[in-house]
């Protein structure tokens, strides 16, 4: 056990004040502060002497060489977009935040551009768009892209809407740039695809949740763009056709198929009722819609052939109860915004407990029958309100309080609740967080799902990089 971490002194303040200047050290009476002090769902508050926002990697290094030394912990944060917690700093402000917005440098693009590096502080959407300059895609991408940064999308190996044909966020990466805890720089920014020299380091990092390391910038890797792409959104009566779509839409289109989003009805009616310029796409109600994409790699129709094609199979079938497909960019942007807007508009039906699960693509129609007998063994009259990438097998598992219930006795059955469906998940060989990472809300259920080998593996890793245990003390482990 590393020996207990210290309070920032004066002194301390002072002189990592010097390493990034007066503008960019926002100390406790710092109005700027606020933005760094709570995370998106108001589910954690924190308090820190000192916010950091350094402008090189170099800065970086100082700052946590000068932390190491003092054994003061440091919070990374990046866009605060992260849902567990992680970049929160502690109640007890004693923990220093270090804001990674100001390494915005695009550092270079490769001359076959299959490769970009970037630093960590570019927002998503810009990384997106600088691919797109250069006439290629950078396929990770999720709702919240306008304000998580790349360093925070790697620290948590990110997922999102592309998962289904590129991966996940590590999948994406061909290098990384990282400050130890110490402040030693690992400069791995190589852009090979194969390089088998050893224990791969970059995978460590990817996904620590800034426990490991601190990620100042990263070879990305850029693909083609598509030529066309095809959106469809179907009604259907049952799970089970959802599944059979989905296996039906893998098999007509391969590759081919880029995204396959599942919502519930109750998610329609809140982005509906809530979000300005929604619409429901069809005439009447269904349980269950399917938003998917079929990508062209010639803008010859061909992506839209196949999309009406499989709808009108799938309706012949009698898996889809109703369906269309965008006829431009427009209606296709409007049918995505359904999605995008669900877990903001959600916030209109009151309190909600939510989960980020997978389970075997197979299993996720039994899963969500199961979790709707626990949720309501619980919580009699909550509204589950089940969304998210069925075709990774990750659902986002949110459950919205009873109309008539109190929001604050609602939100006191969150551990009951979280315990009930993850017992579930447990049950069907799932995980327990997707893709939005551990942090420090389910550090506590980590013990459950990983084994006494792994954690010890995980213990070793922390103690080997981060002896003093300065990185997000309390996240993860
Ligand atoms: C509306 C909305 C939609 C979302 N949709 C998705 C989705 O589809 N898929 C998905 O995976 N997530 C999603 N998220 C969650 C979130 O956007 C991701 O987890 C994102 O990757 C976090 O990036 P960030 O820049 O905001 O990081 P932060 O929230 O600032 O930090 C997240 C974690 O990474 C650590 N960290 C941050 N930067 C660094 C760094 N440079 N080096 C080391 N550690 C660091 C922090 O300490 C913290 O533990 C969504 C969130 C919202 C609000």
């Amino acid at each position: 056990m590393p020996n207990p971490l210290a309070i920032p002194s004066p002194e301390l303040i002072a002189r990592l004040g010097t390493i990034v200047g007066p503008a960019h050290a926002l100390g406790a009476d710092d109005e700027r502060q606020a933005a760094y002090l709570v995370e998106p769902r108001g589910k954690y508050r924190g308090r820190t002497p000192l916010v950091l926002r350094p402008g090189s990697t170099a800065e970086v290094a100082a700052i946590a060489a000068a932390c190491n030394e003092a054994r003061v912990a440091l919070v990374p944060q990046s866009g605060n977009t992260g849902l567990v917690g992680g970049q929160t700093p502690g109640e007890d402000g004693a923990e220093i935040v270090l804001s990674l917005g100001r390494l915005r440098q695009i550092r270079g693009v490769d001359q076959a551009r299959t490769s970009m590096i970037v630093e960590a502080g570019l927002t998503l959407a810009e990384v997106r768009a600088a691919a797109e300059r250069e006439g290629r895609l950078f396929p990770l991408s999720m709702a919240s892209e306008g304000s998580c940064q790349i360093g925070g999308n790697l620290a948590t190996n990110a997922g999102g809407v592309g998962v289904l044909a590129h991966g996940n966020a590590r999948q994406q990466v061909l290098g990384l740039e990282v400050v130890l805890a110490d402040g030693r720089v690992w400069d791995g920014l190589r852009t090979l695809k194969k390089d088998n020299t050893g224990y791969d380091l970059r995978d460590l990092f990817i996904g620590c949740e800034g426990t490991l390391g601190i990620i100042t910038a990263a070879a990305l890797k850029l693909v083609p763009r598509p030529a066309e792409v095809a959106t469809a959104f179907a009604a259907l009566s049952r799970l089970e056709d959802v599944l059979a779509l989905f296996q039906h839409a893998e098999a007509m289109a391969g590759g081919a198929l880029t995204a396959f989003e599942f919502l519930p009805r109750f998610g329609i009616e809140v982005v509906t009722q809530h979000v300005p310029g929604a619409r429901d796409p069809f005439p009447d109600p269904h349980p269950w819609y399917v938003l998917l994409d079929i990508s062209g790699s010639t803008a010859d129709g061909t992506a839209e052939r196949t999309a009406l094609t499989l709808m009108a199979e799938a309706a012949a079938a009698g898996i889809v109860a109703d369906a269309t497909v965008a006829d431009s960019l427009a209606r296709a942007r409007a049918l995505w915004r359904l999605r995008e807007a669900m877990s903001e508009a959600q916030k209109h039906a009151g309190g909600s407990i939510k989960h980020d699960i997978s389970v075997p693509v197979p299993l996720l129609p039994a899963f969500i029958a199961g979790a709707g007998c626990v949720v309501e063994r619980v919580c009699p009259g909550a509204r589950p309100m089940p969304f998210g990438h069925f075709g990774d097998g990750n659902v986002h598992y949110n459950v919205s309080q009873p109309r008539d219930m109190d929001t604050a006795r609602f939100l006191a059955l969150w551990q009951p609740m979280q315990d009930a469906v993850h017992g579930l998940v447990v049950e069907m060989g799932g995980s327990i967080s997707a893709e939005h990472g551990i942090g420090r809300m389910k550090r506590d259920e980590l013990a459950r799902v990983k084994s006494a080998v792994e954690l010890d593996l995980m213990r070793s890793l922390k103690a080997a990089l981060d002896p003093n245990g300065i990185l997000n003390p309390g996240r993860v482990l």
